[in-house]
């Protein structure tokens, strides 16, 4: 079996195959997918406060304990035949059943300036780089949990913080980081705005919204959601619903063999352990196909 993702849900079928003995290897980009990003994770059973980094690393490590293999790798294309044929950047692998698990990826602004300044002030993870804005002012943009979360952990380092967002109020967050955010001197909220400009010279000096007010920030975080990695769902031609790919309560897609889990589902919750519970039940139907020879 093959699994395409080692983000919460990938790890987590992994685990599952594991301990069913089936010969199965993990292909993933980046381990721990978006939940690495996470600067605190406070609602993933049996930890009451852990990084992604951390919760990344202990999924990795009882992967690795039953002996699954995780390689980092991309995979490009999946082919149907008698056996799928997977195709990565690097190699070629052949598989009874697939479990796609590829998650997301962060929704851009598309607004002049954000991608000329990628890595020179404009960011899409703050985990990884609140620490190059000590004492500097920063700008967030969004208002859900990633959003605010990711203003929490700026504020311990920036002298001043923005929340950049289109609404007159944060209504789709948790409650506790709207509390945070509201107690936080150094956090200032500015909503029913839109950033339409970025500006600089060699790195981010300036925003612009369409309010006409101007900021000047050192750095814009961007936060306004997820797009599906369906790529390789849309190549097997997999029935999708609001461009998510959807399962039954087996996690099977419409191809037989061929199983998804997490985020790229068409589940209703986005979260770490949401995605491991598909992650598990995917691993357990596959493994049911295959004892059964079909
Ligand atoms: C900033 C932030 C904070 C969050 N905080 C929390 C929290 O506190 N609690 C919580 O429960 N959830 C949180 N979430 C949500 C959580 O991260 C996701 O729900 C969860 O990670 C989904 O897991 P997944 O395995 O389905 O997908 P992902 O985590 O997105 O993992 C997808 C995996 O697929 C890989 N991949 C994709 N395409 C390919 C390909 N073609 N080839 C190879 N690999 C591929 C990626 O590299 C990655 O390994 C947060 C999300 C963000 C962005």
């Amino acid at each position: 079996m093959i699994i395409v993702g080692s983000g919460p849900a990938g790890l987590t079928a992994a685990i599952y195959a594991g301990r069913y003995l089936l010969d199965t290897l993990v292909i993933g980009e980046l381990n721990g997918g978006t939940i690495s990003e996470a600067s605190e994770v406070c609602n993933f059973p049996s930890y009451k406060n852990i990084t992604g980094l951390e919760l990344t690393k202990k999924l990795v490590e009882h992967v690795e304990h039953l002996g699954v293999e995780i390689k980092q790798e991309i995979v490009e294309k999946i082919e149907k035949g008698e056996n799928f044929v997977i195709k990565t950047n690097n190699s070629i692998y052949r598989a009874r059943a697939i479990i796609l698990a590829t998650g997301s990826k962060k929704r851009k602004l598309n607004v002049k300036g954000e991608k000329e300044f990628l890595g020179r002030g404009v960011s899409y993870c703050a985990t990884c780089d609140a620490t190059f804005f000590k004492d500097k002012k920063v700008a967030v943009v969004g208002g859900s949990d990633a959003a605010l979360t990711a203003a929490i952990l700026l504020s311990e380092y920036a002298e001043k913080t923005y929340i950049v967002y289109r609404k007159s109020k944060f209504f789709r967050a948790e409650p506790t980081w709207i509390k945070q955010v509201e107690n936080n001197k150094k956090i200032e909220p500015v909503f029913n705005s839109n950033i339409i400009e970025i500006k600089g010279s060699n790195k981010v000096e300036e925003i612009i919204l369409d309010t006409g007010k101007k900021l000047s920030v050192d750095g814009v975080f961007v936060e306004i959601g997820l797009i599906p990695n369906i790529e390789l769902a849309e190549q097997l031609k997999l029935d999708l619903e609001n461009g998510h790919i959807v399962t039954d309560k087996f996690q099977r897609t419409s191809l037989p063999g061929v199983f998804a889990a997490g985020d790229v589902t068409n589940n209703p919750l986005k979260q770490a352990i949401t995605a491991s519970a598909e992650g598990a039940i995917a691993a357990n139907t596959a493994y049911e196909k295959i004892k059964r020879g079909d």
